[in-house]
């Protein structure tokens, strides 16, 4: 008979950890509860894992970035290098679950399933996600099928990949889903479904280096367009210090005409521009958006701004070619 799954929870805050002052304020403050608080709700996790849980922080993931990366990531590795660990599960606040999860996914090369989950509602709400969303990523986790796929979301239900995982509501308890991929899976109390084979996504530990003190994560920026944009906070930048800026264009990819021209002498002065989307299912190709796909000009193709600056961040940190690693998203494998 095979052994009890063994699942490690580290918690880290978010909502899924919230509490409000009354069950239907929408106001309330994430990263309150620890881990033991979390389980306390979900005594039946018992008869699905035997679970170990850590409190690794206790924020709102608006103060996540890379420094809390890293270390979650290491703590995840140290976990789940043990033995006798079957996987890890990660508690995180939706808002930055995106970038935490690419992170994640970008530097670990463990073939044991990690998880993240968390919740859009408080612990304190009249109908909390978080109890169903938790018992649902340890499930997941415990999975006979769920290794050799890479870092993992667990929302509402749904298994996503964290090179697809998006977050496109600020409330709704449905807020996340996979963009452009369907969901990995679906799970359910009891009941666990994988609906291809274990593979892992694109670019999978890809970026291990990354987690030495040592390497720098070059800061990207953002720039956002919108009709009538003066782009002044752009082009009056100093970028001395720069190396790459991630644009959240329209539609495809397309940009004004009138910033064409300095976005092509950044590029010309050796900065990194990444062209993306502000729309919610990103597509930017290098036949779809306005600039020319070239050497510092790269289509982004469907990740979004912030995921993308993230990607850059660690393309050019690792002194890799940008525009070869954001093609590799595209393909599984
Ligand atoms: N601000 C919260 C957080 O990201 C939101 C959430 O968890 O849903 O920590």
């Amino acid at each position: 008979m095979p052994s009890e799954p063994k699942v490690v929870i580290v918690g880290t805050g978010g909502t899924i950890a919230g509490r409000a002052d009354s069950a239907t304020n929408l106001a309330y403050s994430a990263g309150q509860l620890s881990v033991a608080d979390l389980l306390e709700v979900i005594p039946d996790l018992a008869n699905v894992a035997q679970i170990s849980g850590q409190n690794l922080f206790s924020l709102n993931s608006k103060d996540m970035g890379p420094d809390q990366w890293r270390l979650l990531a290491r703590t995840i590795s140290e976990e789940a290098s043990r033995k006798d660990v079957t996987g890890v599960v990660v508690t995180h606040g939706t808002d930055t679950l995106e970038e935490a999860a690419l992170f994640l996914h970008l530097t670990l090369s463990t073939d044991k399933p990690i998880v993240l989950t968390g919740s859009m509602r408080p612990a304190t709400a009249l109908s909390p996600d978080g109890p169903a969303n938790l018992f649902h990523a340890v499930q997941v986790c415990a999975s006979a099928n769920a290794s050799g796929r890479g870092v993992m979301v667990v929302m509402n239900g749904e298994i996503l990949s964290a090179l697809h995982v998006v977050k496109r509501h600020s409330i709704a308890t449905n807020a996340f889903t996979s963009s452009p991929a369907r969901p990995l899976g679906r799970v359910y109390s009891g009941r666990t479904f994988f609906f291809s084979d274990s593979t892992k996504a694109a670019l999978a530990g890809a970026f291990g280096g990354a987690l030495s003190n040592d390497v720098v994560l070059p800061a990207v920026d953002i720039h956002y367009v919108a009709a009538g944009n003066s782009h002044a906070d752009l082009l009056s930048r100093d970028w001395t210090e720069r190396r790459g800026l991630v644009i959240a264009g329209f539609g495809c990819g397309e940009i004004p005409d009138g910033l064409v021209p300095e976005i092509n002498r950044l590029a010309d002065d050796g900065i990194t521009i990444v062209v993306s989307s502000r729309v919610a299912d990103v597509v930017v190709l290098p036949e779809t958006m306005t600039l020319t796909e070239e050497h510092h000009i790269v289509a982004s193709r469907h990740l979004n701004p912030h995921k993308s600056a993230l990607l850059l961040s660690l393309a050019l940190s690792a002194g890799k070619d940008v525009a070869a690693t954001f093609m590799s998203t595209d393909a599984d494998g």
